[in-house]
Parts: C-alpha cells; sequence; structure tokens
C-alpha cells in the first residue's frame, strides 16, 4: 500500500473514532498519528511522542482496533510505534482541524430574560452557575445545602439567606445558581439579581429623578431578590435606608432574599445594626477556602465544562500549587485552555508552571501560595521518587525514560534524571546505568556531565531543574 492508501485508510478510521470522544481529547490524542504500515494481518499506527503510547493503549486501543477491522476485515490486530518526525509531517498525518471542523457552537439558548415589571431590570445570570456544577467541600457545604432549600422553597425557613466568604469562593456562583434554580421550577417568578452597585445607582438616580415613590413599588413586585456584595452598602447611608425598607416589605409578604458579602454580618460593622440584625434573622452560612480534594474535584469540574483534557498529575499540580481561591485556579485553567486552542499543546506541569509564573504565582517562589499547603511532598529518597518527579515534570513516561527509546522527547529528561540520581541519591555511575535498561557507565557520566554544564549556560535548564528538586523534595 502506499502512503496514500494508508493515509485515506486512517482518515476512514478517524471517521468512525471522532464521534465517539470529546473533540478536544480527539484533537489531541489523534493528531500525528497515522497508520504506518500493515504487515502479517497487524497494522502499524505511527504516534508523534511517546507519551502517545500508553495513553493509546489504555484508552483507544480497543476502538481503534474495531473501527479499522470495520473498514479492513483482514486486520487483526494493531501495533504501536512512535516516530518522532510525524509531528510536523503534513504529508503522512491528516490534518484534524480541516478533516474534521469544529460543528459551528451550538448558540446558547437565549439566556433566561426574567420577566420583570416596567423599569425594573435584574443582571442576566450565568446559565453556567447551577447548584450541580458547583462542587460541595467541607468549605461550603452548609452555604451549597442552603440555597438548594431555598431553591427549593423559597420564601421559606432560610429568609434571608446570608452568604459570607473570602473573594473568588463561590458566592456569586451560589447567589446565580439558586436563582436560576427558582426560575427554571416557575418561570415566571420575578427574580432580581442585582449587585449592590446597580442597587446603589439606582437609589441615586430614583432620587435625582424624585421617583423614589416608584422605585419602591417597582421593588415590591419582586418575589426574589438577589443582591451580591452587600459590604459594598457600607457607608451609603441613603442605600442603607431604602435597602431597609425593601428589605422589610418584601420580607413581610416572605418573598425571599439572597444576600452576599465579604465577611460576616456582625463583621459588616459600616452597616446600620438595623440592617445587621435583619440579616441574622434568616439563616447565615459561609465559604471557606476549599481543602486540597475540593480544589482537585473543582478543577475536574472545570476541566470538562471547558472540554480541556487534562491529565489528572497536571491538575493535581495545580490543585497543590494554587491554593487561594477558586477563581485562581480557574485562571489557570483558562490560560491552558487558550494555550490548548492556539497551540494544541496539551497542558503538562511544566507549561502549568510556565503559566503560573506569567500569572506571577510562581509555584516555586516565595509567595506561591503555599502556606496552607497540606500536601507538600516528602523528601525523596528513592530512585522511584526521582524519576516519576522527572516524569511528571516532563509528561514523559516512566518506562521511556528508563527505557531504550532514542525519541528526543525523552533524551534530556533522561539525562536529568541521571544527573539528579548522582547528585542527591549518591548513586554509582554503574547502578544508575542498570536502573536505566543497563546502559554503560560511561553514558551516564556523559549525560550528568552534559546537564552540569548546561545548568551553568542555561537559565532556562537550572529553573527546570530547580523546579524538579522542589517537586521531589530535594531542594536545599
Ligand atoms: P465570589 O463571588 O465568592 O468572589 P465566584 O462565585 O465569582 O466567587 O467564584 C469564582 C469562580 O470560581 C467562579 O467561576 C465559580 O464558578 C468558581 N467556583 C467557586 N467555587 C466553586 C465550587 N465549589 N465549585 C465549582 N466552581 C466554583
Ligand atoms: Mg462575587
Amino acid at each position: 500500500m502506499s502512503t496514500q492508501q494508508f493515509l485515506d485508510l486512517w482518515l476512514e478510521t478517524l471517521k468512525l473514532l471522532e464521534p465517539k470522544m470529546q473533540r478536544g481529547q480527539f484533537i489531541t490524542w489523534f493528531k500525528g498519528t497515522t497508520i504506518l504500515a500493515i504487515e502479517d494481518k497487524t497494522a502499524v499506527i505511527g504516534l508523534p511522542l511517546p507519551m502517545f503510547l500508553n495513553w493509546h493503549l489504555e484508552h483507544y486501543h480497543n476502538e481503534t482496533l474495531d473501527a479499522l477491522i470495520s473498514i479492513d476485515p483482514t486486520i487483526e490486530k494493531i501495533v504501536y510505534r512512535v516516530d518522532v518526525s510525524l509531528k510536523d509531517d503534513n504529508e503522512r498525518t491528516v490534518n484534524l482541524l480541516d478533516a474534521f471542523p469544529e460543528a459551528k457552537r451550538r448558540k446558547l439558548p437565549k439566556k433566561h430574560e426574567v420577566k420583570l415589571a416596567e423599569g425594573l431590570t435584574s443582571k442576566l445570570m450565568n446559565p453556567r452557575y447551577s447548584l450541580e456544577s458547583f462542587v460541595v467541600g467541607p468549605n461550603n457545604r452548609l452555604a451549597h445545602a442552603a440555597c438548594c432549600a431555598v431553591a427549593k422553597q423559597p420564601g421559606g425557613k432560610y429568609n434571608p439567606l446570608f452568604l459570607y466568604g473570602g473573594v473568588g469562593l463561590g458566592k456569586t456562583h451560589l447567589l446565580q445558581a439558586t436563582g436560576n434554580a427558582i426560575l427554571k421550577q416557575a418561570p415566571n417568578a420575578t427574580v432580581v439579581y442585582t449587585t449592590t452597585e446597580d442597587f446603589t445607582n439606582q437609589v441615586v438616580e430614583a432620587i435625582r429623578s424624585q421617583k423614589m415613590e416608584q422605585f419602591r413599588r417597582r421593588y415590591r413586585q419582586v418575589d426574589v431578590l438577589i443582591i451580591d456584595d452587600v459590604q459594598f452598602l457600607a457607608n451609603k447611608d441613603r442605600t442603607q435606608e431604602e435597602f431597609f425598607h425593601t428589605f422589610n416589605a418584601l420580607y413581610e409578604e416572605q418573598k425571599q432574599i439572597i444576600i452576599s458579602s465579604d465577611r460576616s454580618p456582625e463583621e459588616l460593622s459600616a452597616l446600620r445594626d438595623r440592617i445587621v440584625s435583619r440579616f441574622e434573622r434568616g439563616m447565615i452560612a459561609d465559604v471557606q477556602q476549599p481543602d486540597y480534594e475540593t480544589r482537585l474535584a473543582i478543577l475536574g469540574e472545570k476541566a470538562k465544562e471547558y472540554e480541556l483534557f487534562i491529565d489528572s498529575k497536571v491538575l493535581q499540580f495545580i490543585a497543590e500549587h494554587a491554593t487561594k481561591n477558586v477563581r485562581e485556579l480557574e485562571g489557570i485553567l483558562m490560560q491552558a485552555v487558550a494555550q490548548y486552542e492556539l497551540e494544541h499543546c496539551m497542558p503538562t506541569v511544566k507549561s502549568i508552571a510556565d503559566i503560573m509564573r506569567k500569572l506571577s504565582k510562581d509555584p516555586y517562589g516565595d509567595d506561591g501560595g503555599s502556606e496552607n499547603m497540606q500536601t507538600g511532598p516528602e523528601r525523596a529518597r528513592t530512585f522511584e521518587d526521582v524519576i516519576e518527579g522527572v516524569s511528571r515534570y516532563y509528561s514523559v513516561s516512566v518506562q521511556d525514560m528508563v527505557g531504550a527509546s532514542r525519541v528526543r522527547d525523552v533524551l534530556v529528561p533522561r539525562q536529568i534524571a541521571m544527573f539528579m540520581s548522582k547528585k542527591y541519591l549518591r548513586m554509582s555511575y554503574v547502578r544508575i546505568g542498570q536502573a536505566f535498561s543497563h546502559r554503560d557507565h560511561t553514558t551516564v557520566m556523559h549525560a550528568v556531565d552534559k546537564i552540569e554544564k548546561k545548568i551553568q549556560e542555561d537559565a532556562q535548564m537550572l529553573r527546570e531543574i530547580r523546579a524538579i528538586e522542589k517537586e521531589v523534595g530535594l531542594a536545599v
């Protein structure tokens, strides 16, 4: 068969595979692949990078074989071969972006227009924010439960509902999710979601145009009033006054009120006592910083939402190092999405570390937000620790690194692993050689020398090594 015939056969196979997975995954893992040969009823599938190998074996082997057989029943087996020259080879591989153009993005359903009375406005709530997509952990369990209860029965037991907590911990998400949930059940309900800033502007405008009466009447038709970031009411006396009246009127009629603030009611010292004591009549719940497991779960959820396929080790790395709040986690992920869409490069620990450095969240720097990192790595003691650290950092498999592969992508990581084994574990050249598939000790000496020299000349290399050292707990 000619190259072109292989390519045609592969394209047909891809057409069968593509609908079976998410687009992101398909593009990521099938880019640069092809059929290199068919020998003895065995198709040799070419992969452009060593890290593809395990992934294909684990995830796509059976499907790929089935698809191939359904097109060419003479085939009985597939094997994989890594061939890095496939990476930029347009002749032998299919341009997936051309062959599988992205279906026109489904237009988002028109955002729910809240039916409001004349002149009564609500900010649109983000339909992405739902109670289901909110990841529950020990830090926000109560807040989430309260929102679910309110969504089920607005104006019931939990009125007003007051959520408080630091920036980026999910207050707005919960508020809007609750509003969305209420509207889903009762599409005609008048749900006003507003920020304190907006509310204030409206009050100011009403005062200016002398339409205060009208303003009050309008607000009193509201079924659910959601006001975000109520701490900004501080020092706005007239708005506070108006807010108080509106609040009371709605409360008397058992309309649901939901409020968020960056601090607890008793810390809202700049608010008048009588407002604060109104808040305290209802349900108060806080949102705290998520722990490691919750951060990881949130990342998983967001990655799914953005259809970003991302290795679990990489997610773990982000969760370990981005500890400040959820917005920070999401920011890093969004950068990774952007990079992925622009360059089609899969996020690795290294690319994420670069992103974090750019966002000046140097995961290895002093302000890496590690103050509440519960999962600091143990000090590496064994060869496995080192080799796994390097493997994780460069996203190359341990097998490839210690194995015989001569692919460029594993050469430097392998040399670095040798260097670190020598420097920190003080293994002999001979033993290191043995650990790397019985390589000659002179190969190891050469590698160690090479990395030592590189560190002197190449600042980037030095940074990378420092980063790995920190990762595996070797840093001095
Ligand atoms: P806040 O209003 O408290 O400053 P946001 O609600 O704006 O925080 O949250 C920032 C981002 O983090 C949002 O995109 C939100 O979806 C996300 N987020 C926060 N907590 C969670 C969570 N537990 N599960 C899923 N997403 C979350
Ligand atoms: Mg907010």
